[in-house]
């Protein structure tokens, strides 16, 4: 029996294959080119549990068929994280939309044609982006929980790069609930969505660190960077780590009360002067490096926009999720560490 993890080499993801690992999961993995699955298997240590498969580009609706018709019989469990996850784009129909919607498509069609008896559970990544309006954030009387939606349309998102891929997501994941209702009779597997908000925390491993990280820490890793005199981005948003993240895909095929929900996987609420709050007290090395701004003025200290409530996610998951200090203790750590200031 086997678990099959999409984008594999993602930043979610290598904590989810770590956590399978060690779990002692058999688990395939995909990813874009030889050498980023070769890298990865490297990375793992050359476990014997662990294979991978190339999925050049999730925007062809058969991708996946290759991976299905090979490993169908065997493959029991299916975690769906690949999805473009990046604000630098062109086209936002060609670059997020299309590959976010067709990438939920395919793999579900693949499961459809090739693994309709063996697929028991589905797990999809899905996003904070899909359940709230980007539009109402920052109202105080707008309550978010796992009965929201985004309502944006495919056109209305394509104002920008930020709206297109909450849009992505939003549609990636409606697509999901739509198969699974009209194909029940088609396929065996149940279906649980996880709806993170920005997720933080160390890269899986610390020679993975670059100039410039994943989409969700560079926001951190920016805010190291900025001057003491530089403006501080404005920013309001939920955070959670990347562990607890990984920690959720796992419990969410574990248990059978998870099933055809949608997990909001969010700790609490944060702006920038909360993460420069933690790094200013705890890493003497940025002392008068970045912006001090307005110390506990954040989220942390008040109610600044919408609120967030994932009562009944955190009781499904039943485990504590780790706070703001100890997600950017981590994340700055490793940072600090790869540029010799730790
Ligand atoms: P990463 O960019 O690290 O991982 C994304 C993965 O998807 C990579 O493996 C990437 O491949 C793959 N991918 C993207 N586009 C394609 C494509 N067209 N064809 C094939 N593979 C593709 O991001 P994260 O780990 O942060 O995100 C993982 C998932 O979690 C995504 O679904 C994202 O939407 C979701 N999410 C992330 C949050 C966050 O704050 N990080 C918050 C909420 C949801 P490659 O490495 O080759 O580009």
């Amino acid at each position: 029996m086997s678990v099959f993890v999409s984008g594999a080499n993602g930043f979610i993801a290598q904590h989810i294959v770590d956590l399978l690992l060690k779990e002692d999961y058999k688990v395939i993995g995909s990813a874009r080119s030889q050498e980023k699955a070769d890298g990865l298997i490297r990375a793992f240590g050359n476990n014997p549990n662990f294979s991978m498969e190339i999925v050049k580009d999730i925007s062809k609706l058969d991708a996946f068929d290759h991976v299905f018709q090979k490993h169908g019989k065997d493959i029991k469990i299916v975690l769906h994280t690949a999805s473009p996850f990046c604000f630098d784009v062109t086209d936002n129909e060609r670059d997020l939309l299309i590959p976010a919607l067709n990438g939920v498509k395919g793999i579900l069609n693949s499961i459809k044609k090739y693994a309709a008896n063996s697929v028991e559970r589905v797990v999809l990544t899905s996003s904070f982006a899909a359940v709230f309006d980007i539009t109402k954030e920052s109202d105080k009387s707008v309550t978010f929980n796992e009965e929201s939606w985004n309502p944006a349309t495919w056109e209305s998102c394509q104002c920008d790069a930020i709206n297109a891929y909450c849009g992505s997501k939003k549609f990636a994941e409606k697509a999901a609930w739509d198969f699974l209702k009209e194909n029940r009779d088609s396929v065996k597997f149940q279906l649980t969505a996880i709806n993170p908000v920005y997720v933080f925390g160390p890269q899986m491993f610390a020679e993975d660190v670059k100039k410039h990280l994943n989409t969700s820490c560079e926001m951190v890793n920016n805010l190291m960077h900025l001057s003491p005199e530089d403006k501080i981005p404005e920013m309001f948003g939920g955070y959670i780590d990347v562990r607890d993240v990984a920690k959720a895909h796992l419990v969410a095929f574990q248990k059978n009360e998870t099933i055809g929900q949608r997990l909001i996987i969010s700790e609490a609420r944060f702006t920038m002067q909360d993460i420069l709050d933690v790094l200013n007290e705890d890493f003497p090395v940025l002392k008068g490096k970045i912006p001090v701004g307005k110390p506990a003025t954040g989220a942390t200290h008040n109610t600044l926009g919408a609120t967030l409530d994932n009562t009944k996610s955190k009781k499904l998951l039943g485990f504590k999720f780790r706070n703001l200090k100890e997600t950017i203790d981590d994340t700055a750590s490793q940072i600090l560490k790869f540029e010799g200031r730790l």
